[in-house]
């Protein structure tokens, strides 16, 4: 599609809405020439320029890339309006489109009879369950893995529940024998597992983590802010991007889930979503708010959720890409293959290769990797290398490759390469996150560009 077409339609077609009500006086405080616009423009937009390259297959550092164009069209046409999701009157299109939205989400992990919507971000869908987990279990703890995003051990202290990090095994996973051992005290009301952690794409055995938890009554929510779309790719035969089904099947019987469709949902920011299993929580958001003008009985989002204030915009962006990219395996899953295909493609290059080692193999499309040779032999060695790495690597005025890193512990390092001297409490490793289809195609010029980089590094440290 021709984003320039659709963008001009866009806008196009809200003249011709807003023509509808009639002519109106425009107000002089609000006039702004257009010799004036071109001057701050310019300046806007080089100031702008000052961004790394995310929709190229060069960047493959953190979970960034641009949105789909029709997420952009859908966006824009819909910001010309300016809906807010808070009440079905501040939006009534995009209050709808939201609720289908969420419906398409409900059926990716196999919820029925739910209560959902989105969010501005995994991190509030997250505050969300874990204050629903806090009114249900006040007296007791909430646990989540070592692994899990830091936003959970954070929101614990913000609600006042005690957080308790549970270890994980050798491949980031929480770990079972030690989750038992924590829901054996009889503390715990609630457990988060994480499906896809933000470090090392590492899945936590859902399934597991369902039959200890029930077998103690006690609550699981699933934090899939980055890995809930790879529910599409689940299939225990199709090789080589089909993921064991297990975990993701078992989210279906969890209490609640979040995910992100900002990360990859081919949205943009602005865009998490939050589901629980059971409708009746709805009620620990009742309020009564004296500003909303109730004009339909229909349940309003803002009456089942803790933010106020929302983009309609954002709805808008995804029900139009779902519209034609839906959260299917033929149509996500398309786009989520690829990047899992080309992490592992990579994952096999590096165990090639004598200038980097996998510090795991990806479970999911975040490939995780150190470099090697010379004089690393020891964490502080290969920690400033791996920064050195990052540093070179990006600022290459050639042929730049934008990485990222990762700081794990020497304990974590130490069960995954024992042969590196374990100098120092921990040190950072590369991390690339293959979340553009287009890594697919790219991947040998990604890794012979970084192999480059560590040849570089180490050349110079000569
Ligand atoms: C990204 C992420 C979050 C936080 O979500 P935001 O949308 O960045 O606020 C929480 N948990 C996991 C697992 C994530 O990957």
């Amino acid at each position: 599609m021709d984003l320039e077409r659709w963008l001009d339609e866009a806008v196009a077609r809200h003249r011709t809405w807003t023509a509808g009500f009639g002519p109106y006086r425009a107000h002089p405080s609000l006039e702004i020439t257009d010799e004036r616009f071109a001057e701050a423009f310019a300046e806007f937009s080089d100031r702008l320029a000052d961004n790394y390259p995310f929709f190229h297959p060069r960047y493959a550092g953190q979970m960034l890339k641009p949105p789909h164009p029709a997420a952009m069209v859908g966006y824009l046409a819909a910001m010309l309006v300016n809906p807010n999701n808070h009440a079905l009157d501040g939006g009534p299109a995009t209050a709808r489109m939201e609720r289908e939205v969420v419906e398409q989400l409900a059926q990716l992990f196999g919820y029925h009879n739910y209560l959902g919507h989105l969010t501005t971000s995994g991190t509030m869908a997250n505050l969300e369950a874990l204050f629903v987990a806090r009114e249900l279990h006040p007296d007791k703890g909430i646990a989540y893995s070592d692994e899990a995003h830091y936003t959970h051990r954070r929101m614990c202290g913000l609600l006042g529940v005690e957080g308790h990090a549970v270890p994980v095994d050798e491949l980031g996973r929480m770990d079972m024998q030690a989750l038992h051992r924590l829901l054996g005290t009889g503390r715990i009301g609630t457990v988060v597992a994480t499906a896809g952690t933000t470090g090392l794409g590492a899945i936590d055995a859902v399934h597991e983590v369902l039959a200890v938890a029930r077998h103690y009554a006690v609550r699981v929510h699933v934090d899939a802010a980055y890995g809930g779309f790879f529910a599409l790719l689940a299939d225990d035969d199709a090789a080589p991007e089909g993921l064991p089904s297990a975990p993701w099947r078992a989210i279906a019987e969890c209490d609640s889930v979040v995910v992100d469709p900002h990360k990859h949902g081919l949205q943009p920011y602005g865009c998490g979503a939050v589901l629980f299993r059971d409708p009746a929580v709805g009620t620990f958001f009742l309020h009564d708010s004296p500003y909303t003008y109730f004009t339909s009985d229909e349940l309003h989002l803002g009456e089942i959720s803790l933010e106020c204030s929302r983009a309609g915009a954002a709805a808008a962006a995804a029900w139009l890409t779902f519209r034609l990219l839906p959260p299917t395996r033929e149509g996500l899953g398309q786009v989520l293959a690829a990047g899992r295909r080309a992490a592992l493609h990579w994952a096999d290059l590096i165990d090639r290769s004598d200038r980097l080692r996998l510090y795991q193999r990806p479970e999911l499309d975040i490939v995780t990797y150190f470099p090697v040779g010379g004089s690393l032999t020891t964490l502080s060695a290969v920690d400033n290398a791996a920064a050195l790495v990052l540093a070179e690597a990006m600022a290459d005025p050639s042929d730049p490759v934008f990485l990222s890193t990762l700081r794990v512990t020497s304990q974590a390092f130490g069960l995954r390469a024992p042969d590196l001297t374990p100098d120092a409490e921990g040190a950072r490793i590369l991390r690339s996150v293959l979340m553009k289809p287009e890594s697919e195609f790219y991947v040998e010029q990604l890794h012979s560009g970084v192999e480059h980089f560590v040849h570089q590094v180490l050349s110079h440290a000569l």
